[in-house]
């Protein structure tokens, strides 16, 4: 993987603090250049049962059913998974396998929906006094709506004690600029949701964070600001300043520990884009159905940012934009640093998509020869977590994933800092994401033969439980036969002789006293 970025290697290194940075080119002002623009209704919506973490959310609807716009069609099976929603109504066509939007190209189970174009809604239950409703009914509510971060990452914190809350509208990534286009458009939903999250929360500080670049969003959210108790904190134009850890440590001079989360130090941080999520789901009462998706790239003649439902293909928005297919060369979900490259345009949406990119050959060239590491040290001096890639690749090349994971591969944002400035084009990041895999299979099989070794060892106590039982038992019944034995013993002595002579015995002792009896009679 490479991206034709200008910069030269040694310009494009740049310092802020303890951590370094790069910078490279935005491609961000063909996107906003036009008013976020709602989509037309496309005639099939793939809505994939995975739409970020956790085990696939479990469909509860049948091929065949109608379905409202609204109405909850999967529900999530696990405390890392979400509920997916029908984002228009329609018909359940089926549920099958379907293109994914992941690293490996693969399919995963898919909630197909014919639509009927009558977008009718479920009835919806806004909140007019969100003032009566406790920090646990609020979590409720938006977990309920499906509503992840709606960042790369996704994640939605579970509540801790929260000290600072952060905002995040920053996307130093090239070409994503869906949140500064939500910004500049609906500051108020923004601002709406950071007050539903701190009262969740109770925090005693929220910030709202943005590039300082981004003049039209914050020139929109400085007014609404006012006489909020909410900061607004400007953050640097350079890569990878708006990752989690990244901006916590710029904007509260505390570093997250390594294998912690931002709630172990008392941060919470949540995307700008999940905040008027949230107001919609609250306020409105609307789950989360559609998201800002900016589509750009070369071949497109008018990129914009959309309003685009889950679950729309990616051709169907590429065409929208009047996608050249002859100039097609790469098709990325992401940014471009951090991005996967998909292969199949009938790829969904879902609800992490912040970007697609339709590049032609000269916006991303094929991937140079990679060489060998000459041990340079920039990778080094540009991850901005204090890593040593260059480390973490050798240990993966050479089969030692488990030392690469105690090199501090579990940390890694995979921001693809090292892979841009490596000058042999070693791809970094693939590696890490391979090696990353190969820890989490690794874990689930371990888990896996945990589960079954448990299982067989219960099975194993259980048949000798019901072996000491069955031994009990004859015990019990070997135990009886001894009071047999004395009478099986007396019965063995028994013979048929003396028995016949005692049978006899007593008949003529019957009839003795029958014959007495008569005579008595008698007289
Ligand atoms: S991996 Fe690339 S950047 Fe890092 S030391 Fe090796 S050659 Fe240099
Ligand atoms: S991809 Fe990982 S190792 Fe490379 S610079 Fe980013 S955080 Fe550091």
């Amino acid at each position: 993987m490479r991206f034709p970025f200008s910069n030269t290697v040694s310009s494009s290194r740049k310092s802020h603090g303890t951590r370094n940075w790069i910078q490279p080119e935005a491609n961000k002002a063909s996107s906003l250049r036009s008013v976020i623009m709602e989509t037309p209704i496309p005639d099939y919506l793939y809505l994939a049962l995975k739409q970020y973490n956790g085990l696939d959310a479990r469909p509860i609807v049948n091929v065949g059913d109608k379905v409202l716009k609204g109405q909850k069609i999967a529900e999530a099976r696990d405390e890392f998974g979400v509920p997916v929603h029908a984002p228009t109504s329609g018909m359940v066509a089926a549920i099958s396998r379907h293109p994914y939007p992941d690293e490996f190209g693969s399919d995963a189970i898919a909630l197909c929906i014919k639509t009927d174009g009558l977008d009718r809604w479920i009835p919806r239950q806004p909140e007019d006094d969100l003032h009566t409703l406790s920090a646990q009914q609020l979590i409720k509510k938006i977990r309920e709506a499906g509503i992840i971060s709606l960042a790369g990452s996704g994640e939605f914190p579970n509540r801790e004690p929260i000290d600072t809350l952060i905002i995040n509208g920053a996307e130093c990534e090239p070409y994503v600029t869906c949140n500064q286009a939500l910004i500049r458009e609906h500051p108020e939903n923004i601002i709406s949701g950071a007050k539903i999250l701190l009262q969740i929360y109770r925090a005693k500080h929220c910030i709202i964070a943005i590039e300082e670049n981004s003049t039209d969003a914050i020139d929109a959210l400085k007014p609404a600001l006012e006489d909020q108790s909410i900061e607004l904190n400007l953050v640097p134009a350079r890569y990878p300043a708006s990752s989690d850890k990244q901006l916590i440590q710029v904007l509260t001079k505390k570093e997250v520990p390594a294998s912690k989360r931002p709630e172990d130090i008392g941060v919470s941080i949540i995307n700008a884009a999940a905040a008027a999520a949230i107001h919609n789901a609250i306020i409105s009462g609307e789950p989360l159905i559609s998201r800002v998706t900016t589509v750009c790239g070369d071949t497109l003649k008018t990129p914009k940012n959309f309003r685009a439902l889950i679950g729309t293909p990616v051709a169907f928005l590429f065409e929208l934009c009047g996608i050249d297919y002859s100039r097609l060369s790469r098709v990325v979900m992401g940014g471009s640093l951090t991005g996967i490259t998909l292969n199949n345009l009938d790829t969904p949406l879902i609800k992490t998509s912040d970007c697609l990119i339709a590049g032609s050959s000269q916006e991303f060239p094929s991937a140079p020869t990679a060489h060998e590491c000459i041990r340079c040290g920039f990778c080094s001096s540009a991850c901005p977590v204090g890593l040593m890639p260059q480390q973490l690749y050798n240990s993966i090349r050479a089969g030692m994933t488990d030392k690469a994971q105690q090199q501090g591969l579990d940390d890694c944002i995979e921001c693809g800092a090292c892979a841009y400035i490596c000058p042999s084009h070693i791809p970094l990041v693939q590696y890490y994401r391979y090696a990353k895999f190969e820890l989490k299979d690794q874990n689930v099989r371990y888990e896996q033969s945990r589960k079954w070794q448990r299982r067989f060892e219960y099975r194993q106590h259980r048949l000798l439980e019901n072996e000491k039982r069955k031994q009990g038992n004859r015990h019990r019944s070997l135990a009886r036969p001894e009071i047999i034995e004395t009478t099986d013993t007396a019965l063995e002595n028994f013979s048929r002789e003396q028995a016949s002579i005692e049978i006899a015995d007593a008949v003529a002792r019957v009839k003795a006293r029958k014959n007495k009896k008569n005579s008595e009679d008698k007289t």
